[in-house]
Formats: C-alpha cells, sequence, structure tokens
C-alpha cells in the first residue's frame, strides 16, 4: 500500500504540519489502496506563501521561457504516460486501457493545445489604428487556487496548471481527496520540468478544509473550479469577501437530440458516450431525445447496446466500463436508478443492483429508462453514473424546448443528416458547447458551461485568456 503523505511547497516535497491521515479506496474492490494527509491552515498558507513570492519572477519572464516550460512539462509528462494511467485507473477506476488511452492522453492532448494556442498569443497590443497611445497589456492574475474533481482526473488538472502557467500565473493545487494519486504523480512531474520554485504547489485537503481556506484566503486572486454545483456554490460565496475572479466548470444534463433522419449508428454512439467512463462526466450526453416517429426503433438499439455494455476490474485491459469512484456515488446513483422506476420510467436495460456475478466493488447495471418526460428525477439531476433517460418528442421546436428545459447548459448534441436543421438546432441550445453528428471538439476548442454549468471556459486561446487581467495604459509612447 502506497504512503504519500508530503505535500509540494516551493520545490520541494514536506510534511503536513499536523498530521491528518485520508484513505484512498480502490473503486473496484473497496480496499484501501493508499494513504494521504489532508492539509490545514498552516499547510494552505504556506503554498499561497510560496506562491505569492513566486508571482513577480514568474509573470515577468518571456513568452519564450513560459514556452520552453510547457514543452518540458509534456516531454515530463509523456515521460510517465504508464505511472499517471495506473494511479487513475486505481484511484478512480478508470479501465487500464481507457486511462492510458483516454484519460491519460487527455492531459497531454490539452497541454498540446495549450502549447499550440500559445505560439500565436498576443499578450500586448494597440487599442486601435486612431488610438496609438493607448496600449492594451493582458497580465497575468496572480496566485491562483486549482481546486479539481475525481473524474477525469488529469484532463482537469492539465486545463488548469497548464493555461495558468501560460498566463505567468503562480498556483496552489488542491487535487480531489477521492482520487490524489495522479496528482502526486503529476507533481512529480512538475519537479521532473524544472518549474521555478513556488510557480506551482500542490496541498491535499479535502472542500471544508484547504478548498474553503484557498475560496477565503486574502493572497488568492482567483479560484478556478471544477466540480459539484453545490461546492461551485459554496466557492463563489466564500470568494466573494476578497472579490477573486472565479471560474466554474460544474455540472451537466446533456440533451442528445435524435430525429428520425439521424444516421443509423446515431442511437449507439449516443448509448456508448454516456456509458464512456462509467457516465461520470460532466458532458455526458444523458437525456436522450428522440423523435416519436423513430423513438421505439431507438428505444431498442439503446436497450440492446446497453446490455451489450461490459463491466469489470479496472486493473482488466480492454473496451469494459469500471466501477464509479466511491461508495457514496454508487448509494447516490442506486436511490436515483429507484426514483425513475417509482416515478414510473420503464427500465430497458439494466436497473437497481450489482452486475449479475458481482459482489464487491462499485459496479452500476448500464442502465437505460424509456417512457421518461422531463419532469422526472432522473430527467433533471445529474446522475454521473452509466444510466440514461430516453423522452419522445413530436417536433423540433418541443425538442429544442426540452433540451433547453434544466438549470444546466455545457454540451448538447445533434443527430440529423438534414444540415440546416443541425445548424438550426445548435443556434437554439443554451449552452457553451454542441456537438454535431458525433463529431466531438477539435484541441484547443472552449470548454465551459451556460446557466448552472459555469463561469468561464478552458483549453488553448480562452482557457489563457480565463487567467489573464486586462490594463489599459494611456500616454504610451514607442
Ligand atoms: P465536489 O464538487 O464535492 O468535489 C470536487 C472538488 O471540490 C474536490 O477537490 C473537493 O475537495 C472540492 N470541494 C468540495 N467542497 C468544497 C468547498 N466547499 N470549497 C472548496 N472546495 C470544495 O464533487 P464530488 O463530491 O466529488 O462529486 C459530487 C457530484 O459532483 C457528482 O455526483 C457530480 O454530479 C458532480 N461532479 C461534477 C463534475 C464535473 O466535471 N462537472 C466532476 C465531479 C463531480
Amino acid at each position: 500500500m502506497l504512503e504519500k503523505r508530503d505535500f509540494y511547497i516551493n520545490g520541494a516535497w514536506v510534511a503536513p504540519a499536523a498530521a491528518n491521515d485520508c484513505d484512498v479506496i480502490n473503486p473496484s474492490n473497496e480496499e484501501v489502496c493508499a494513504v494521504i494527509s489532508l492539509g490545514g491552515q498552516a499547510d494552505t498558507n504556506a503554498a499561497v506563501a510560496a506562491a505569492k513570492a513566486a508571482f513577480p519572477a514568474w509573470s515577468t519572464t518571456s513568452k519564450e521561457a513560459r514556452m520552453a516550460a510547457l514543452e518540458r512539462l509534456l516531454a515530463a509528462y509523456n515521460d510517465r504516460a504508464e505511472d499517471m494511467a495506473q494511479a487513475i485507473s486505481m484511484e478512480m477506476g478508470a479501465p487500464i486501457s481507457m486511462a492510458r488511452t483516454s484519460q491519460t492522453g487527455a492531459g497531454a492532448w490539452h497541454l498540446q493545445g495549450f502549447i499550440d494556442a500559445f505560439e500565436g498569443f498576443e499578450f500586448d497590443g494597440m487599442l486601435r489604428a486612431d488610438a496609438p497611445n493607448d496600449r492594451i497589456l493582458r497580465e497575468a492574475i496572480g496566485v491562483c487556487a486549482l481546486i479539481t474533481p475525481w473524474n477525469w482526473p488529469m484532463n482537469q488538472v492539465m486545463l488548469k496548471v497548464a493555461g495558468a502557467l501560460a498566463a505567468g500565473c503562480t498556483m496552489v493545487l488542491k487535487p480531489s481527496e477521492v482520487a490524489p494519486l495522479s496528482s502526486i504523480v503529476f507533481t512529480e512531474i512538475m519537479d521532473a520540468a524544472d518549474i521555478p520554485n513556488g510557480v506551482y504547489n500542490m496541498v491535499h485537503g479535502d472542500g471544508p478544509g484547504v478548498g474553503s481556506q484557498l475560496s477565503v484566503h486574502p493572497d488568492v486572486d482567483m479560484v478556478s473550479f471544477t466540480g459539484s454545483t453545490r461546492a461551485g456554490t459554496a466557492i463563489t460565496k466564500a470568494s466573494a469577501d476578497t472579490i477573486k475572479r472565479v471560474a466554474l466548470e460544474l455540472g451537466g444534463k446533456g440533451a442528445n437530440i435524435v430525429f428520425a433522419d439521424a444516421d443509423e449508428k446515431a442511437v449507439k454512439r449516443g448509448v456508448l458516450h454516456m456509458m464512456n467512463n462509467t457516465g461520470q462526466s460532466c458532458n455526458a450526453p444523458s437525456r436522450m431525445l428522440v423523435e416519436r416517429s423513430y423513438y421505439d426503433q431507438a428505444v431498442e438499439i439503446a436497450s440492446e447496446t446497453a446490455g451489450k455494455v461490459t463491466i469489470g476490474q479496472a486493473s482488466d485491459e480492454g473496451r469494459h466500463i469500471g466501477p464509479v469512484v466511491s461508495e457514496i456515488q454508487f448509494d447516490k446513483i442506486q436511490d436515483l436508478i429507484q426514483q425513475g422506476i417509482d416515478e414510473g420510467a420503464r427500465v430497458v436495460a439494466g436497473g437497481t443492483g450489482r452486475p449479475e456475478g458481482m459482489n464487491r466493488g462499485y459496479f452500476i447495471r448500464p442502465t437505460v429508462f424509456a417512457d421518461v418526460n422531463n419532469e422526472m428525477t432522473i430527467a433533471r439531476e445529474e446522475i454521473f453514473g452509466p444510466v440514461m433517460a430516453m423522452i419522445p418528442f413530436d417536433t423540433e421546436e418541443e425538442a429544442i424546448a426540452i433540451a433547453n428545459d434544466t438549470v444546466y447548459g455545457l454540451t448538447n448534441y445533434v443527430q440529423t443528416q438534414d444540415k440546416d436543421r443541425a445548424i438550426r438546432v445548435a443556434r437554439a441550445m443554451r449552452s457553451g458547447m454542441v456537438e454535431i453528428n458525433g463529431v466531438g471538439r477539435a484541441q484547443g476548442a472552449p470548454f465551459g458551461g451556460y446557466k448552472q454549468s459555469g463561469i468561464g471556459r478552458e483549453g488553448g486561446h480562452w482557457g489563457i485568456e480565463d487567467f489573464l487581467e486586462t490594463k489599459s495604459v494611456s500616454g504610451w509612447q514607442d
């Protein structure tokens, strides 16, 4: 069993100010696989002080120096790819093949996206040709607290760390206490990449502890958070007294609108997308809206597709799905499946309880509900498990209204072979992202939501801008 209690502050691994052990549970077998320590106020203060001290030098380094740091980070990250995949697989249950490809791969993919965007990024410019003495400077906002969840650990850590680094910010990362092991490997990678002391610091902790301490800390200028809407609200309120910038990437309840003229793989693709990462994605297409003339057929395809999804240990190679992350999530998902049944939705695949033959590990049966209406709890709440709700519709207007009838607005999906309709629907979606006919976003495309799905955008050019202030200087003479 791993014992990794230290934090990374000012370029060195340091012991916690006070012992506060926290077990890390392997969700495939419910056993303790590692012990970390949760930090307290003294650790938070030390990490913030290191970031504050490093800020003047790092924020004024040349663009070339920061680009070189990003490139060293990419090389070091790729060197440790297998260690990263093993850590992610053990801490949050991603099957090892998927941990190697999409989970670990997402970190490298985003980092390359930042490097490409940074290449052409202009920090300074003239206001307008007719105002040559007005110079607009884009400057690093300061010390950033980066608070991340457990579901796509390196995707989220890299979106924050690389954006902040490129912008010239210094930072304190507080990874999820549920899945902290990948961030330990990541911190070793940052150390190997020779990022100057104090620019990057990492303290383990929970929400009420280090998370809240960072949110109210007077020397933190910005909090960038990914996770639940509940925690996003708490952080926003906590940050208000010191007027921090808050960037939030929160939950979703994505609609996948399938018209009767959709390509023949659309329904299958939607179900598999929903089940990917065992449904633990904020952009999961969890409500499948299907045109009524195609609905019965779609339900049949969805039921058959979900029935063929295999489930297995995270350590096994292959294309199966793994467990959900924790007992808390397992119980929550079981309750929501039961609530779907109680509210009258029809189970056409899966259901409550563990998959047949499994009596250990947080495994959930891939579940599809038909005959759902948008008022039901399973259509309104983010389930964060392999559970999809199918809702029929009659007209394009009705589909748009149902899709937008949610407090969330992260990613919606549209499936049709009518190009004009696809564009019309995409424009009508109140969401930060829309994917047409299964085509995923390109590297560097902005990721983020409308409404209660968040504030701000991550990735590429927009993901650097989020960490910048704007300074207007008049009377500038070249
Ligand atoms: P969470 O929001 O509680 O935790 C995410 C991160 O925030 C962790 O690092 C946690 O320590 C920290 N945190 C929690 N409360 C905080 C607070 N008050 N102040 C500062 N930091 C705080 O998420 P969770 O409990 O791990 O998952 C619960 C639900 O959140 C899931 O069921 C899912 O619906 C949602 N979720 C969404 C995403 C996403 O990407 N949108 C990711 C993870 C979880």
